[in-house]
């Protein structure tokens, strides 16, 4: 069955943006990120309005990239991707979804709020024993949003995921 614009609602965008995923993490979508700020609808355009992580970050223009790719897909003939910058993104916008799905990922969710961030002082558990017993290595991981830390009992490094 062919769709028509006017069969596709801005619940049907949102469901089919849960499959864009960050390219750095693709475990995660963009709205588990909190990226993913607003769909809406004027007249026959829908309007997808994304807030990117962190500024000059690459994976934005990936992000916008997947989403043009995914909508055209699905057919949906008139749409609009708008950044909107203010206010800034923080990881007090990630889903608790994502956060799990984060740390079965190997990385540390962030643990506290926006502005909270003390490194040196944080001991997030390991992504995976869990074990608390944990040291900063790096404030920068493997990009500049993740702190390197490593697992004293495992031995394991890991990639942090710091509050922003
Ligand atoms: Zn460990």
């Amino acid at each position: 069955m062919e769709t028509h614009i006017r069969d596709i609602t801005v619940e049907d965008i949102r469901k089919w943006l849960k499959e864009v995923v960050d390219p750095e993490i693709p475990v995660i979508s963009i709205e588990d990120l909190g990226v993913l700020r607003d769909i809406r609808k004027e007249g026959e355009t829908f309007i997808i309005t994304i807030t990117p992580t962190y500024s000059g970050c690459p994976a934005m223009d990936m992000i916008t990239l997947n989403i043009h790719k995914k909508m055209r897909e699905c057919g949906v003939p008139h749409f609009k991707v708008e950044t909107q910058i203010a206010p800034p993104w923080t990881t007090d916008w990630m889903s608790e979804e994502g956060k799990r799905k984060l740390k079965e990922f190997g990385i540390a969710p962030p643990m506290g709020n926006r502005g909270s961030e003390d490194l040196i002082n944080r001991h997030p558990p390991c992504p995976f024993c869990n074990s608390t017993n944990t040291v900063l290595v790096s404030a920068f991981g493997s990009t500049a949003c993740k702190a390197l830390f490593k697992c004293k009992d495992c031995a394991e490094p890991f990639d942090y995921f710091k509050c922003h």
